[in-house]
């Protein structure tokens, strides 16, 4: 990721703002003949919809680096609302994040924008797609976040995925869950049955942070085995749910009682943290807001 062209951008887009013209007006003409001419020129340019051009207030668009290219982060919807409300905090226990901002607050996906999210089948047991349903709309419930069901794919599950691609078109890539082994992803080796996570990235205008992307790899050979354990159902979803949980922002806790322990023990439904935590993840402002 890269901030320094929006950082120049923005030096530039101010010094044009305080540049001499201006000044040198200043000393020939009467100050209040300035006031009525900037009026004048801001009432036309609201009429022809040109306000931005005219008083170079324009906002600059930070700017991301994919496959070393630079990429304008994807504008927020002027006016967008959240589509669903925050969830209050009502429970308490432990819970992290993965990622804060100055002052502690949590770094979240953008609440105004619906996350999409796309799974590769490959490799799934039978019931693969309803544990990534079932999965998705606990961590939807839990954090006040919306998703959509973008369909399948048959994207790679590389940990450097690109954040922007053409397959998906305008904005930011779905969240990929995946299904794969350890012989494909080491990482996946020994007890290890997922993994999870998103990127963080700047928002529009630069000031503040957000999730993006995100990725679920999730091992079939040891979630097939978990499915056929003792209440295998539960326990294989939740696994997906830990992983989904760190894609939206959450770390592990050292509490055995939590979902976001670092090893799943008896625990099948979010925890008391867990809920809190992702409550909070849920909670962060809009983009633009
Ligand atoms: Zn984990």
């Amino acid at each position: 990721m890269s901030l320094s062209m929006w950082r120049y951008r923005r030096r530039a887009a101010r010094l044009a703002r305080s540049g001499e013209p201006v000044a040198t007006r200043r000393r020939v003409l009467h100050p209040g003949f300035l006031v009525v001419l900037v009026a004048t020129l801001t009432a036309l340019a609201w009429q022809r919809g040109a306000l931005e051009p005219v008083i170079g207030l324009a906002p600059p668009r930070a700017m991301v680096s994919v496959e070393g290219r630079l990429v304008s982060v994807p504008a927020p919807v002027e006016g967008a609302v959240r589509p669903r409300p925050p969830v209050p905090v009502t429970t308490s226990g432990s819970y992290a994040f993965l990622h804060e901002g100055p002052t502690g607050e949590p770094v979240g996906f953008d609440p105004c924008r619906p996350i999409r999210y796309v799974v590769r089948p490959d490799g799934a047991p039978a019931v693969g797609a309803q544990l990534v349903a079932d999965s998705v709309a606990q961590i939807a419930a839990a954090t006040g976040l919306t998703f959509v069901d973008a369909g399948l794919t048959s994207e790679e599950p590389d940990l450097e995925r690109p954040l922007v691609q053409a397959r998906y078109g305008d904005g930011w890539a779905p969240v990929l869950l995946a299904w794969s082994d350890e012989t494909v992803h080491p990482e996946l080796g020994g007890p290890t049955a997922g993994l999870g996570g998103a990127s963080v990235v700047p928002g529009a205008d630069g000031r503040s942070q957000f999730l993006a992307g995100g990725r679920v790899l999730l091992d079939g050979p040891d979630l097939t085995a978990i499915l056929a354990g003792p209440d295998g159902y539960a326990r294989a979803r939740a696994v997906v749910v830990h992983e989904l949980a760190h894609v939206v922002g959450l770390d592990h806790v050292d509490t055995p009682d939590e979902l976001m322990a670092p090893v799943t023990g008896a625990r099948t439904d979010l925890g008391q943290g867990d809920l809190a935590g992702l409550a909070r993840v849920g909670q962060v402002a809009c983009d633009g807001a």
